[in-house]
């Protein structure tokens, strides 16, 4: 009986919190990452506001996408077209539905940030606000191509392989100068930064030397004017090494499982 009375309490006392009611365990997630972000920049002297959070749905259910996006987060990433797609039409939809309410995003920003094969550049195009996947100069001209015909200039970073291995996408470092510079030349896309991606290991300093050799890269590309005004963006670090990358300048950070995992 007693045990019955102090729930009750409890619930009762939640009621006059609605703010408490909507904690959710995702909710909960994504406000610890939020700090872990936070304390990252204040270790590092940055602004949290310089540093943007994409979460990466490709391994929720639309109700928690739905709930994130309820939280007023809108920027999402996807790594596959066609999921990208298929979610993206599932989540205006849902805008749509609530379009009278205020406390919701008017829009949702899509990220593709997985491989981009080019026969699947024209279906992409009409929904990703960036593609942060672009690592060879034929995905560019493709990209170029179906943008002109598309009436669009979409934003793209050119993806660089910092890890050295090769199995992994992305431009060698080595090369990354030079392909920047025939892209700057394509009028039809907008180059405005980098990603990378870390290799899979514990081993911190492997990491941090992957992020540091992207932010170097970065710099000297703005440097020595091979990219105009628009190159501002870093994208780097995921779940398990995004404290890192916003030590070492990442401006774009792009995080699925530390939100989504045991949900
Ligand atoms: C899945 C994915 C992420 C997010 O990875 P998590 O470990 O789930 O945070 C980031 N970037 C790319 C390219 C991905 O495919």
């Amino acid at each position: 009986m007693l045990s019955e009375c102090l729930v009750l309490n409890e619930d009762e006392d939640f009621s006059f919190h609605p703010q408490l009611l909507q904690m959710t365990k995702l909710a909960e997630r994504i406000e610890r990452v939020k700090e872990t972000i936070a304390s990252a920049c204040a270790r590092s002297r940055r602004e949290v506001e310089d540093v943007r959070l994409v979460i990466v749905t490709k391994s929720a259910g639309i109700e928690e996408i739905e709930e994130v996006v309820r939280l007023g987060f809108n920027h999402l990433g996807e790594n596959r077209v066609l999921q990208l797609k298929k979610v993206a039409g599932q989540v205006a939809e849902f805008l749509q539905q609530h379009a009278d309410d205020s406390t919701m995003p008017k829009t949702v920003h899509w990220h593709m940030i997985g491989h981009l094969q080019r026969n699947k550049v024209r279906q992409v195009l009409p929904t990703a606000s960036l593609i942060h996947s672009v690592d060879t100069l034929r995905l560019a001209e493709e990209i170029n191509g179906a943008a002109n015909k598309l009436g669009l200039r979409p934003r793209v970073l050119l993806q660089v392989n910092t890890s050295n291995e090769p199995q992994k996408y992305g431009v060698p470092v080595g090369a990354a100068t030079h392909l920047a510079e025939q892209i700057e030349t394509l009028p039809n896309l907008q180059l405005i930064g980098l990603m990378t991606m870390a290799p899979l290991t514990r081993d911190q300093d492997v990491i941090r030397t992957c992020f540091a050799r992207a932010h170097e890269l970065f710099c000297e590309m703005r440097g020595e004017k091979i990219v105009g005004p628009q190159f501002t963006e870093l994208s780097m670090g995921m779940s398990s090494d995004y404290e890192i990358a916003v030590e070492e300048g990442a401006t774009i950070l792009r995080i699925g499982s530390a939100i989504f995992a045991g949900s």
